[in-house]
């Protein structure tokens, strides 16, 4: 039988040689993912940035910073959560991902989840909100509304926070609800 471990490199690997969709011709390395086994949280982003896709590794820019921060805030160690996002290839320009991208890649996404086992899961900004609670009917659009909200669907746990480079961009004219992570994580 396939270990743990090895189902994951086998993810990787089909991840790694995917040409589901046109952004597999982006220039720039894939970000898999942050994967940390048996993790109590999944953070879920929108896809590779600048430094992302230069070193393959999610969320490390000055985004990554504040939500790593965020973790700490919450009482998580590293070990403590997982880090996804809804696409793997980078975005020319950093444009937002098109849905028929998020369609196609979230497939991806899902067999990641399935994978892991977390079963809560925290959707920063806009595009993690749409593409995991849409299907189910709890997202109409603009995501500001629905921020520090909570969703159940399935067995799994949702909490849709801003994405980490909206806060930064917004130059602490805006707070994210951090004590409300903070209860997510915390409850059973
Ligand atoms: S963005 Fe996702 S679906 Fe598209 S080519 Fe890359 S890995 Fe495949």
């Amino acid at each position: 039988m396939e270990t743990e471990i090895q189902s994951w490199a086998n993810l990787a690997t089909e991840v790694g040689s995917c040409r589901r969709c046109t952004l597999c011709d982006t220039p720039g390395k894939r970000v898999f993912g942050e994967i940390k086994l048996g993790c109590k949280v999944v953070f879920i982003g929108e896809g590779p940035g600048s430094e992302e896709s230069a070193k393959g590794m999610p969320f490390i820019g000055a985004s990554g910073k504040l939500l790593r921060n965020w973790a700490v805030a919450c009482g998580l160690k590293e070990e403590e959560y997982s880090i996804f996002n809804v696409i793997n290839c980078p975005l020319p320009g950093n444009r937002k991902p098109m849905k028929v991208e998020m369609t196609t890649c979230g497939v991806w996404l899902q067999k990641q989840l399935q994978l892991l086992g977390c079963k809560k899961i925290v959707l920063l900004g806009a595009v993690a909100a749409e593409h995991m609670l849409e299907p189910s009917g709890y997202y109409l659009g603009g995501v500001m509304k629905y921020v520090g909200s909570r969703f159940t669907v399935g067995e799994t746990e949702f909490l849709v926070m801003p994405h980490p480079s909206y806060v930064l961009r917004a130059m602490g004219s805006y707070d994210p609800p951090i004590d409300k992570m903070k209860q997510f994580v915390e409850d059973d």
